[in-house]
């Protein structure tokens, strides 16, 4: 059977892979985002990183069955549009991806949500294999989520799972949203980013910034972020304390609406922390949930950083699926 494409868009990097019929990945690729011009500078970048995928997978994009887009904004799958990816550069109207991208890459491209392509490699393929009902939370930038009942995901009216915008401070810290108490306003990496930066300049001492210029980067990644932490930075640990008291409120009031089988942590410090902070989260959700004598599972997502462009790959020649991500859009 032939191969197929993913490519996860996200706001800082491009990932791109070619899997096989098992999904198991034969070739991937990592390119960053572009941060200047439009969508068409950003289709550019994702055939960029679709050719090299196929490469080292010892192919090429038109030999692939298709690739699958997960993108940010607002997807409309039947379409093949994606409308306002305000995390990517000049995005702000609609762009027809799908076109520009098949026809650079001359291979059916199909396009769904980000977070709902993620969730659905969990399920399908990793850490939500085993559970009819599950809640999965991606920690980084922002926190998206999505919500697995009986096996397939819940979109509600088209755009269920926001668990990041679940409040957890009524008039708390202004969310990157506009919103105010929101639970990324406390738990998201680009939130926490601010509060350090506010934080060191009201003269906070951390060793975050000169790690981050030490790596070369110029925003706190994840990896800047466990770095600091192994080394005992204390505002690093400070805001990562704040985080997970807002991952365990929010997560846990989820779980007393929805008595989900499951949390299933991913996302760029998701996967980065791992296991012993999943074990953390679910710490700090036991004083708020209703029945705590049998809380969910919380595990760390199975095809850490990959799971978005893998998930991506799976809309290819799935019908249902493609259906579900119409909803989507
Ligand atoms: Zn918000």
């Amino acid at each position: 059977m032939a191969l197929r494409g993913g490519i996860d868009l996200g706001g800082t990097k491009i990932q791109g892979v070619v899997v096989d019929a098992a999904g198991e990945v034969c070739g991937e690729s990592r390119h960053p985002t572009p941060t200047e011009g439009g969508p068409h500078d950003v289709a550019l970048a994702i055939a960029a990183a679709a050719r090299e995928a196929a490469e080292k997978a010892s192919t090429d994009t038109a030999s692939l069955a298709g690739i699958g887009v997960g993108s940010p904004g607002d997807v409309d799958a039947t379409a093949g549009t994606v409308t306002s990816a305000r995390n990517l550069p000049g995005w702000e109207g609609k762009f027809p991806l799908s076109v520009a991208l098949s026809d650079e890459l001359g291979t059916p491209v199909a396009l769904g949500n980000d977070v709902n392509v993620a969730t659905n490699a969990e399920l399908e393929l990793g850490a939500g294999r085993p559970y009819a009902s599950f809640l999965g939370v991606f920690w980084g930038t922002g926190v998206g989520g999505g919500v697995v009942l009986d096996r397939k995901i819940w979109l509600g009216r088209a755009s269920a799972g926001e668990i990041g915008h679940m409040v957890v401070k009524v008039d708390g810290a202004r969310c990157p949203c506009g919103r105010r108490g929101c639970m990324e306003a406390y738990a998201g990496r680009g939130a926490m980013e601010a509060r350090a930066r506010e934080q060191v300049e009201k003269g906070a001492e951390t060793d975050l910034f000169k790690i981050m210029e030490k790596r070369g980067r110029t925003r706190l990644t994840s990896g800047v972020i466990a770095r600091a932490l192994d080394k005992g930075d204390p505002l690093a640990t400070a805001l990562i304390d704040r985080a997970i008291k807002a991952l365990g409120a929010g997560i846990a009031s989820a779980i007393n609406l929805l008595d989900l089988e499951a949390v299933i942590i991913g996302g760029g410090l998701g996967t980065r922390l791992g296991q012993p902070y999943a074990d953390r989260i679910a710490a700090a959700m036991l004083p708020h949930l209703f029945f705590d004598d049998r809380p969910p599972e919380v595990r760390v997502a199975e095809l850490g950083d990959l799971g978005g462009a893998i998930g991506a790959a799976l809309l290819v020649e799935q019908p249902a699926r493609r259906r579900r991500a119409v909803a989507a859009g």
